[in-house]
Order: structure tokens, then C-alpha cells, then sequence
């Protein structure tokens, strides 16, 4: 189970990107409850009815955020109420998130899309494909990547270009 599951950022990115765009239809990873809850133990959650509402919620802020539909502070009622705790250990100090089992999810999502925000200002984007809902994050030297995966919307980008060009 260890080696499964997510770091925070990666948990993020996953959770980001369950609403994809399925052959020209949008899909939800997290439709069905029961899924859902397997998907958030898998991810290192607790899997419960309560998780799956925070996380439900905190997906749609985080997903308007990065789009830059919504501002930061839409994501300040998830952290109401959230401390960190700092403990000593042998020679240096340790934080421990304080929250509720059920939310801590969801602030560690919160907390890794912040770091991100911080460390790597813009690299975490949505795919510039317009029917694609993915998100990347963009760890290249040149920062230029553009769309979710290369395979799939960089060169069905590249196609439609192509066409248009040539109709023109
Ligand atoms: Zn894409």
C-alpha cells in the first residue's frame, strides 16, 4: 500500500485531472460513491461518505482556480479552523497538520497547490486544448508545454491546425 500512494502534489494533479473529457464526452471519475471512496483510500484518504463531500467540493474550487475563473480565496472555508502543530524532534523541528481525518485530504491538496503556486508560479495550467479538462504541471526547463499529454491533445492540436490551414 505504501509505494501507492500519492504524494501530496501528485494527489493534486489526480484530482485535478478525474473530470476528463472522454471521446468528446465529460466524465467523472468520482460519480459513483462507491468508486470514489476506493479511489480516495487508494490515494491515501479515508474512503468515507464525509471525505468524498470535502473532496468533491475542493475539486470544483481548485479546478476554477487554476483556470483563473475563480479567485484564491474561494478555498478559504477549507482551511477555517486548520492549524499546524510544531514538535522538536532530535535537532530540527517538525509541523503536523491539526484538522479533522476527514478534511485532511483535501488541506493537503490545498497546501501542495499553494507550494506549487509559490515554487513554480504558472507551471500548473490547463491543457490548451479547449475541449481537453485536463491539467499539467510543467517541470520542463523552457516552461512551454502547452497541452496534457503530447500524444493525445498536442497532436490532435497540431491536426486541426493543419486542416484549417489547408481549407483556408
Ligand atoms: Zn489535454
Amino acid at each position: 500500500m505504501a509505494d501507492t500512494v500519492l504524494t501530496d502534489e501528485g494527489f493534486l494533479l489526480a484530482l485535478l485531472n478525474s473530470t476528463p473529457v472522454i471521446d468528446g464526452v465529460p466524465a467523472d471519475d468520482l460519480a459513483d460513491p462507491a468508486r470514489a471512496r476506493a479511489w480516495l483510500a487508494a490515494a491515501g484518504g479515508l474512503g468515507t461518505e464525509a471525505e468524498l463531500r470535502h473532496v468533491l467540493r475542493v475539486r470544483q474550487a481548485l479546478q476554477a482556480v487554476v483556470r483563473g475563473q475563480q479567485p484564491a480565496v474561494v478555498l478559504a472555508p477549507e482551511l477555517e479552523g486548520v492549524t499546524s502543530v510544531p514538535a522538536i524532534g532530535d535537532d530540527h523541528v517538525t509541523w503536523t497538520l491539526s484538522v479533522a481525518p476527514d478534511r485532511e485530504l483535501v488541506v493537503r491538496a490545498i497546501l501542495a497547490w499553494d507550494a506549487l503556486a509559490r515554487q513554480s508560479p504558472g507551471r500548473l495550467r490547463p491543457c490548451a486544448n479547449e475541449e481537453c479538462r485536463l491539467f499539467l504541471i510543467d517541470r520542463s526547463k523552457a516552461n512551454a508545454a502547452r497541452w496534457c499529454s503530447m500524444a493525445v491533445c498536442g497532436n490532435r492540436m497540431k491536426a486541426r491546425r493543419h486542416y484549417q490551414r489547408s481549407r483556408a
